[in-house]
């Protein structure tokens, strides 16, 4: 089971399920939407999950057509991103999470864009 929710708290949500994978994410467009060096995300059943309180404050941003960043609207904290095409699976955005087991990432995408200060073991 796990907890979380954004930055001001109006969105909380719950999973019903164990995370076994994260990924690390450093595209340029991870990049811009997390403000920060990279995403940590973890593919779920989109099934489990619930939004607990504030699904009116979630907005959805199309940056590319096939796929919808789901952010609070409030604060701005990313929550989740899923393709049109695999509603079934969303990305949460791990930093939201506050209760629950997180596993180290076992992959890392778009490396070219890690910068060289950053080390992580592979
Ligand atoms: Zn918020
Ligand atoms: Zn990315």
């Amino acid at each position: 089971m796990l907890e979380g929710q954004c930055l001001c708290g109006r969105v909380k949500y719950r999973y019903d399920g164990e995370i076994e994978k994260t990924i690390i994410c450093y595209c340029k467009d991870c990049q811009m939407a997390q403000g920060s060096i990279f995403a940590w995300n973890s593919p779920l059943q989109q099934s489990k999950f619930e939004i607990t309180t504030g699904l009116k404050f979630l907005k959805e941003y199309f940056h590319s057509p096939n796929k919808a960043r789901v952010f609070c609207q409030e604060c701005g904290s990313p929550i989740y991103s899923y393709r049109v095409d695999l509603p079934d699976i969303i990305r949460l955005r791990l930093g939201t999470v506050t209760q629950g087991y997180l596993p180290a990432p076992s992959e890392q995408a778009y490396a070219q864009y890690k910068p060289d200060f950053l080390y992580m073991d592979e």
